[in-house]
């Protein structure tokens, strides 16, 4: 059978899990935490699974009061309420959001701008629906955006424009002045916006986040993407939504039906249970920058140069001074299976091998499970 993408591999957080389950590595690699959800959720879920009657499909858009407590959410930290009837759709997972806003709006031969490094799903899903990725590269060493590049790489075929903040692979995130640049530089073009913000809560340096949600301008042309895996230490649950004006939301949910049709009933009625629960969200910030904190002292005395982190749990190393030798994907191997600590390249998240040093840490651990890590990168 003729590959309908023949250059792409199993995503990289599978394969560097598993590399990390073979060689019994500490696994920093695949994000996600070791450490449950808080109680509150579980014992919700537990409550609507033994409940008779959450047991069906839900509505297609999403159990009407979790797109109620969404529109909330939104209001309370943006300062707009989306219409939860018409503005807000909940799906498997921001990946399944990613997938039908892409599924939705691209068509064959549109151009669909790429800040790298990106999520290594980005470009696979706008090239299935035969978009053409077009790539503007991040800037070392904080990997700002230089929007005189997207300005260059915007033509009339640029269908969309895809934004991740707090960012993903880097930690990354994007301050008012590029948004209003972002804005003006949109104006003139009928370009839609997608913008991923499953870290949302993950923002420090007493920062708040920036969401195109809450800015006027942007949001009539973006879809706004989060994930209740990140929000709640709930990564397999697969639950995330989109808010979209209601015309982009009417396209969205004409894929979303198909894909998916609905998202889990009993586990939706357990995140509408919590989530006007602010406090377990306002907490976010303050515990994981403890961790980003903890973790980079950590590692202050190995040979890693670290990169600055603003937001997500991810953090960038440079490992020149180790081993200047070596490509990204061949050290994270072998720092993998000979040193214990499973990281990912960062090549993983270009289009192309990059002749850089640097590989992804994930720091959702526990303190001793990076107390771990840290011992072991200390012996290299
Ligand atoms: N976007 C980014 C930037 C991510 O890091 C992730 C999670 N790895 C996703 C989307 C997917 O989110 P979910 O797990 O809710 O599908
Ligand atoms: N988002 C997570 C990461 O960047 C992993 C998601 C996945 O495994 N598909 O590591």
């Amino acid at each position: 059978l003729a590959s309908k993408l023949p250059d792409v591999g199993t995503s990289i957080f599978s394969v560097m899990t598993q590399l990390a389950q073979d060689s019994g590595a500490i696994n920093l690699a695949q994000g996600f935490p070791d450490y449950d959800p808080p109680r509150p959720l579980l014992e919700a879920l537990a409550r609507h699974v033994l409940t008779p009657g959450h047991q069906q499909y839900a509505p297609m858009p999403g159990l009407p009061r979790l797109r109620e407590a969404i529109a909330a959410k939104t209001a309370r930290l943006y300062h707009h309420t989306p219409d939860p009837a018409t503005e807000i759709t909940v799906t498997s997972g921001a990946t399944e959001a990613l997938y039908a806003v892409l599924a939705a709006v691209v068509r064959p031969g549109d151009e669909v701008l790429i800040l790298e490094p990106a999520y290594d799903l980005y470009a696979p899903a706008v090239r299935l629906q035969g978009g053409v990725p077009v790539y503007v590269p991040l800037l070392l060493p904080d990997f700002r955006p230089d929007w005189d590049q997207v300005a260059a790489a915007l033509t009339p075929r640029t269908r969309l424009l895809m934004l991740n903040s707090p960012h993903n692979p880097t930690g990354a995130t994007l301050t008012p002045a590029d948004l209003d640049t972002l804005a003006a530089l949109l104006r003139p073009t009928p370009t839609l916006l997608l913008s991923d913000e499953v870290y949302e809560h993950m923002v420090f340096d007493g920062e708040p986040h920036r969401s195109v949600a809450g800015h006027p301008e942007l949001r009539e042309r973006a879809f706004v993407l989060s994930s209740f895996g990140k929000t709640y230490h709930a990564t397999g649950w697969k639950v995330g939504y989109c808010v979209a004006p209601a015309a982009l939301t009417a396209e969205l949910r004409r894929v979303h039906q198909f894909i998916t049709f609905s998202v889990s009933t009993p586990t939706q009625h357990a995140l509408a249970d919590v989530l006007p629960e602010t406090s377990l969200y306002d907490a976010l910030p303050a515990f994981y920058q403890q961790k980003r904190d903890l973790f980079r002292e950590l590692l202050s005395d190995t040979g890693f140069r670290l990169l600055p982190v603003q937001g997500a749990y991810f953090q960038v190393a440079d490992y020149q001074a180790l081993a200047p030798d070596l490509d990204d994907e061949t050290f994270a191997r072998r720092l993998t299976q000979e040193t214990g600590v499973a990281v990912v390249p960062l090549s993983a998240f270009y289009h192309n091998r990059q002749d850089h040093r640097l590989v992804r840490f994930c720091f959702a651990k526990q303190e001793a499970t990076l107390r771990a890590a840290a011992e072991r990168l200390r012996h290299l």
